[in-house]
């Protein structure tokens, strides 16, 4: 497929590194592809960052269906730029594409036409520490009709958003809550594909998190309301008795990338897992008889997000000394390492973009 690309003629001023925040400020650039039943996906083209101007009707509008994957960009010290596995990325949205409707994709196309896209704007990758170009892919049903079927168009757009430092005082640990009465998703559902609809089902769950003062929510199955699910929307890892213990992908957990990198480092580095369903009961006992380690979440923005505090209805557990424990920390270090050039890749995880 052929990929057209028509650039800015009035470049923006590029931010200030220190004070980029998340998903906050837009590159020059997007990458826009269209879909009908006659043509497939037709007309990839990149282009000038620009509103989508929507008839009232346009599907995804009413029923919400769409999908998004979010991948990063690093750039080395040595002036290489790089993405981390989006190989995975770009399977993952074929597969929750599967579960919405939505046509098919070329991957290998996609990942290329990501890589143009960053070349384009490639000076947008910032350079203080820790920081990434966020790359967020999306595609929404656009019909305009208001009956209820899977549109027959489609629009599939990248945007890039220069991010900064997730822990720029350093790695900290959050406090989450435990919630047997609201629900993310059920085996069944969409919970396992990464979709809009998804994320407007965590949303009241987690603003009843964090009026009580926690930063996340720790789902539970939507049916025993006793099997951890994942936190927030990162998936979940514990640290009992020195095996790192999480639970096994369902049906209703997302196949985070960061959670498999997670268990492929620990195999390498010789460190017992169990992929294994996990009740809070169980968690409680754990941190009961000091078996408990530590808790983190996995994903994308964070990579590593450890957990100092458990709220569980009338109780807040301490996880170990309440400080960030040895083994997030470890594995924080190894995949950033690997992200930005610092350590070797003996997983093949990295995909040059290019060299400066
Ligand atoms: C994206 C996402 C994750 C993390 O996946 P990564 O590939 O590690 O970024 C976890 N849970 C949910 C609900 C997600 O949407």
């Amino acid at each position: 497929m052929d990929l057209k690309i028509t650039e800015t003629k009035t470049r923006k001023e590029l931010p200030d590194d220190s004070k980029l925040g998340f998903g906050q400020i837009f590159t020059d650039h997007m990458f826009n592809m269209d879909y009908n039943p006659r043509q497939g996906w037709y007309n990839a083209r990149i282009e000038p960052y620009a509103p989508i101007v929507m008839d009232p009707a346009t599907m995804v509008l009413h029923y919400g269906q769409a999908i998004f994957e979010g991948l990063k960009a690093y750039r080395t010290g040595s002036g290489k730029i790089q993405l981390f596995r989006p190989d995975r990325n770009m399977a993952r949205f074929n597969r929750s594409a599967s579960f919405v409707c939505i046509p098919e994709i070329d991957e290998a196309f996609l990942l290329y036409a990501i890589k143009k896209l960053i070349s384009v704007d490639k000076e947008w990758i910032p350079r203080a520490p820790e920081t990434s170009l966020y790359i967020r892919p999306t595609i929404i049903a656009t019909d305009h009709y208001l009956g209820v079927r899977p549109s027959n168009t489609y629009r599939l757009f990248i945007i890039l958003s220069p991010v900064s430092a997730y822990y720029p005082e350093g790695f900290n640990p959050v406090s989450i809550w435990v919630t047997d009465k609201y629900v993310r998703t059920v085996r069944g559902g969409l919970g396992e594909a990464k979709t809009a609809a998804n994320y407007a089902a965590s949303l009241y769950g987690a603003e009843v998190a964090k009026k009580a003062g926690y930063t996340q929510v720790l789902w539970l199955d939507a049916i025993e309301h006793r099997h951890i699910e994942e936190v927030g929307t990162m998936n979940i890892v514990f640290v009992i008795s020195g095996e790192i213990v999480t639970p096994p992908l369902g049906g209703s957990i997302l196949p985070g990338i960061t959670r498999d990198s997670v268990l492929t480092l620990a195999k390498h580095w010789n460190i017992p897992i169990a992929e294994r369903p996990i009740t809070i009961d169980e968690l409680i006992e754990a941190h009961k008889d000091d078996s408990l380690q530590e808790i983190f979440g996995s994903g994308t923005a964070a990579v590593i997000s450890p957990v100092s505090h458990l709220a569980w209805h009338d109780d807040v557990l301490t996880v170990g000394d309440g400080r960030v424990g040895l083994m997030a920390k470890r594995f924080y270090d190894a995949i950033t390492d690997i992200q930005y050039g610092r350590a070797e890749d003996p997983f093949g995880w990295i995909e040059p973009v290019e060299e400066e």
